[in-house]
């Protein structure tokens, strides 16, 4: 999969240039902005400081999430978390084109920021304790919730206890918060829980009806209901918390406020509302104000 959407982007590595100055994409979920950016000057030695200097960054981000990390077919990715990123960026004096994304499935991000081979990392994260031995935090910018995805004709799933029984088979994606505390309603893990590296292996999966459900957070289940018109729907009630964090390097609290006091900005400018009407605004259109950062 990796190495076929190497190659892809590759091949439409001259479509890109060519497509560079076209703008906004409008308003079905692939919106991209390129915010305007700052001339900063930080502190020597600091990661703001050497990113600056470098005038380019590389962002860890999902690349089968529609509205929020989706490639597409100029070979970049685009979203909400991708719109954050070149918010992030902006601040640092770098333009939205000098980014590099590498795709972040959900178990290698904790190792992608461990390696330095990502700067940040914007990819549905959920901030929670075992993550935060590895890495740390900005943000929360965003705060979702676990929710059970079905195909649109079935209607005998009705929330996470109508797994209880063990007859049904559920989708989700190593290494996720959501693959975690759906264990808890299963009879049997071994059988039940199917696991991929990324999400739309599982829609895949539910729409060839190798299993009854997929499960993840709200707003990705979303994206893939507006994705795939009429296929699929959403079943019961959102089920758990789960806050989006801006992973980066452990122990690099000066980057870390920095992107804190970035949130808070963007939050305030209406940059950060903007980057949601773009993207997953086009299939949710609760626009979030921003939770409070998380200052730990
Ligand atoms: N937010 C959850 C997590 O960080 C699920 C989404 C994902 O896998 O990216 O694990």
């Amino acid at each position: 999969m990796r190495m076929s959407r190497m190659a892809a982007v590759a091949a439409t590595a001259a479509l890109a240039v060519s497509m560079a100055a076209c703008g906004d994409s409008g308003g079905d979920g692939t919106g991209s902005e390129n915010p305007d950016v700052a001339t900063p000057s930080f502190e020597a030695g600091t990661t703001m400081a050497e990113l600056s200097e470098a005038g380019t960054m590389t962002v860890g981000t999902k690349f089968d999430q529609p509205g929020f990390g989706k490639l597409g077919l100029d070979g970049e990715p685009a979203g909400f978390d991708v719109e954050i990123a070149k918010l992030i960026a902006a601040e640092l004096g770098i333009a939205a084109d000098d980014i590099e994304y590498v795709e972040a499935p959900s178990a290698v991000r904790e190792e992608l920021l461990e390696q330095d081979r990502v700067d940040i990392v914007v990819a549905t994260y959920t901030i929670n304790p075992t993550r935060k031995e590895r890495i740390d935090f900005a943000g929360p910018y965003y705060v979702a919730g676990q929710h059970i995805m079905v195909r649109a004709d079935d209607d005998s799933i009705t929330g996470p206890e109508s797994f209880e029984a063990g007859d049904k088979k559920i989708c989700s994606v190593q290494g996720s918060t959501p693959a975690e505390n759906i264990q808890e309603y299963l009879a049997d893990v071994g059988e039940q829980l199917v696991l991929f590296d990324v999400y739309e292996k599982c829609v895949d999966a539910l729409r060839g009806g190798q299993v009854d459900a997929v499960t993840t957070d709200n707003v990705i289940l979303l994206g893939f209901i507006a994705d795939n018109e009429g296929d699929f729907k959403l079943a019961g009630e959102q089920f758990t918390e789960e806050p989006y964090g801006i992973g980066v390097k452990k122990g690099d609290d000066a980057f870390r406020d920095f992107i804190n006091d970035t949130l808070e900005k963007i939050y305030d400018d209406g940059s950060y509302a903007a980057a949601w009407e773009s993207t997953a605004g086009a299939f949710d259109d609760n626009t979030p104000t921003g939770p409070a950062v998380d200052r730990y």
